[in-house]
């Protein structure tokens, strides 16, 4: 807290320089609940693509040096690099096995692939050895790389489970699947 303001002397940032995105993550840790000045951790910078890739080089510390002295700009009166009470950890999401990058099935020339993954929880046109299996998520998501698209999948599973089961939505609030004939993406006939 600053005293001069009585506002939080720093908060959640979206910045243009080095770091992007800075998150603080306030934990109940140590028998002390959260906000209590107990441990904390700070995501110093949550990028991706570009703004990532310029930093797989360097080490952690390199890393966590480079966004501390973006953030001494932008917050002056705070000093970051004296409550440090554990190394820096850091993950580079381009070099983890199996990566595929932001927006796969988002891409120019898959919208077949999108439009069947995203839709596959209607399986009434389906032979009834494929139904029953239904999938939620960033993979199958018509807008991946932002949480809502997820959500949006979670609750179309959830709709077909509970159509496959035999259950109904209540007609005054109808689910995904009831309005889908309204709202369905437009599926394009296989190209040769
Ligand atoms: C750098 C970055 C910035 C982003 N910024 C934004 C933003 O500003 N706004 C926004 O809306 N979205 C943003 N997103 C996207 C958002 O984070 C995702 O859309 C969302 O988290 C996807 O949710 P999900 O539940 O589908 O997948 P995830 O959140 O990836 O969850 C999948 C979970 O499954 C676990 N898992 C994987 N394999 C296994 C296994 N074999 N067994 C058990 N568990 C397993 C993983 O550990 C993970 O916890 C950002 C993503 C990134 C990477």
């Amino acid at each position: 807290m600053d005293p001069s303001t009585g506002r939080q002397a720093m908060s959640m940032t979206l910045t243009d320089r080095m770091p992007r995105g800075v998150y603080l993550f306030d934990g109940e840790l140590a028998g002390r609940s959260a906000g209590d000045d107990g441990p904390a951790v700070m995501c110093l910078s949550y990028t991706w693509a570009d703004d990532s890739l310029k930093l797989v080089p360097l080490r952690a510390t390199e890393r966590m040096d480079l966004m501390l002295e973006s953030l001494a700009a932008i917050y002056p009166a705070v000093d970051v690099r004296s409550h440090i009470i554990a190394p820096p950890l850091t993950v580079s999401w381009e070099m983890e096995r199996n990566f595929v990058g932001a927006f796969r099935a988002n891409l120019p020339g898959q919208y077949r692939y999108q439009e069947r993954l995203f839709t596959h929880f209607m399986q009434a046109d389906l032979p009834e050895r494929h139904r029953g299996i239904f999938l939620a998520g960033d993979d199958i998501s018509w807008t991946a790389g932002w949480a809502e698209g997820a959500v949006q999948t979670a609750l179309n599973a959830v709709w077909g489970v509970m159509n496959q089961l035999g259950g109904a939505c209540d007609p005054a609030n109808p689910g995904p699947g009831d309005v889908f004939a309204q709202y369905a993406p437009l599926r394009l006939p296989d190209v040769r």
